[in-house]
């Protein structure tokens, strides 16, 4: 056996921070890192939308550090962030509207917006789409990556759990350039099990608490979809194996099915074979009788929402930079961080954005020193451009 994986039945709403430090302790031994040495924790929630459906529910939280405060890990020590990739709200904004904020604010622990920081540049060596990639800056710094992922449908991914909530470590508007080297779920697929091969070689600390508590699916996930009570909670430090065991209770087969995971197994990054995950505390039987079966989009629905997402959401929704001119020092650092080349600058001048080729992913936005670019919408014009 290889791999531990601990299954929790939660009994009400209020026994979920127990029934938390209840799993993690069944799987301590599973622990490749010594939390007490772990100086730069970080808690990775998936904060997609401000509503409570969408995200991994602040209870979570408070399990996690209720466990971490018992066995003396220093709050100073520990901090939690996300990067939704919206320009209209930010992650603390999300949190702040589904209660996350207050959480953390009672166990004094940081909370870090992964867009407010300078990306890190990476080469992911093998990479079938990320090759040339960039990672939030918080986590490329932490010694102990805490994830806490929900289960949910997902249009493009069919499915968002424990490897695909690390999408959201590529800070903001990247994220836009990302999703448009997977033009079709199998090439997203390969740029998701990309940006995990990058956690999996670099951030070798790793703990997963995974939210089945209330799990979102249908077609409309992983926003809207129809929720589901499978009152589970799930603990593991291979993220794979816990996917496979997830959609294995909800009687799916997720190396089939789902192109990331797929991929992730052919690739090695961690453990996809159920005969060698050890499971504790609920037997998969027992978990699969008190759960409903899981309902994925279909291939048709997948491509759909694949199709929009590429053809509207990117092309005419997303907004591109604009050049506030009494600001502007011409400093020439938006020009240098433009990952799609899409800046004219010479020395003395302005720099001069080029709509047709920008991929709206805003860095230059982020970097500029002195905020001289504001965005506008991109428009209609967007369909008939490349990106
Ligand atoms: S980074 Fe900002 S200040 Fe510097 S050239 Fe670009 S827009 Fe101007
Ligand atoms: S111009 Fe700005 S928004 Fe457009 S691709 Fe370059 S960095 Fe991204």
């Amino acid at each position: 056996m290889s791999t531990k994986i601990s299954i929790i039945n939660i009994n009400d709403y209020e026994s979920i921070p127990d029934a938390i430090v209840a799993a993690i302790k069944m799987i301590e031994e599973d622990f490749h890192f010594d939390i007490l040495n772990c100086k730069n924790i970080l808690l990775k929630p998936n904060l997609l939308r401000a509503t409570k459906d969408a995200c991994t529910q602040p209870v979570f939280v408070e399990g996690v550090i209720k466990y971490l405060k018992e066995i003396g890990v220093a709050m100073e020590n520990v901090s939690i962030g996300d990067s939704p990739g919206q320009i209209k709200i930010s992650a603390e904004q999300i949190a702040k509207k589904i209660s996350l904020l207050e959480v953390c604010e009672k166990a004094s622990i940081k909370f870090i917006n992964f867009e407010r920081d300078t990306p890190v540049h990476e080469v992911i060596e093998g990479a079938l789409r990320l090759k040339d990639y960039y990672v939030s800056n918080p986590v490329n710094d932490c010694d102990l990556l805490i994830n806490l992922p929900k289960l949910k449908t997902h249009g493009e991914a069919t499915i968002t759990g424990a490897i695909k909530n690390y999408w959201g470590i590529i800070p903001g508007g990247l994220k836009a350039k990302y999703h448009l080297l997977g033009r079709n779920p199998d090439q997203f697929g390969e740029a998701l099990a990309d940006n995990f091969s990058w956690v999996f070689k670099n951030k070798p600390n790793r703990l997963v608490i995974y939210d089945l508590h209330r799990v979102m699916q249908g077609t409309m996930g992983p926003v809207s979809g129809d929720m589901k009570n499978w009152n589970l909670i799930l603990v593991g430090t291979d993220e794979l194996a816990l996917d496979v065991v997830a959609l294995e209770i909800g009687e799916l087969d997720g190396l089939k099915y789902v192109p990331h995971l797929k991929n992730a197994f052919e690739r090695g990054l961690g453990e996809g074979n159920l005969d060698n995950i050890e499971i504790f505390g609920l037997s998969l039987e027992e978990a699969k009788s008190i759960t409903p079966k899981f309902k994925v989009p279909g291939k048709f629905m997948t491509k759909l929402a694949s199709f929009i997402t590429r053809s509207i959401v990117y092309k005419v929704t997303k907004k591109i930079p604009k050049l506030k001119k009494k600001l502007c020092k011409k400093c020439g650092q938006c020009f240098e961080d433009c990952p799609a080349n899409a800046i004219n600058f010479e020395t003395d001048e302005y720099p001069e954005f080029l709509r047709k080729v920008c991929i709206s992913c805003l860095c230059c936005m982020e970097m500029c020193p002195q905020q001289a670019i504001e965005t506008e919408l991109r428009g209609f014009g967007g369909l008939f451009h490349s990106y």
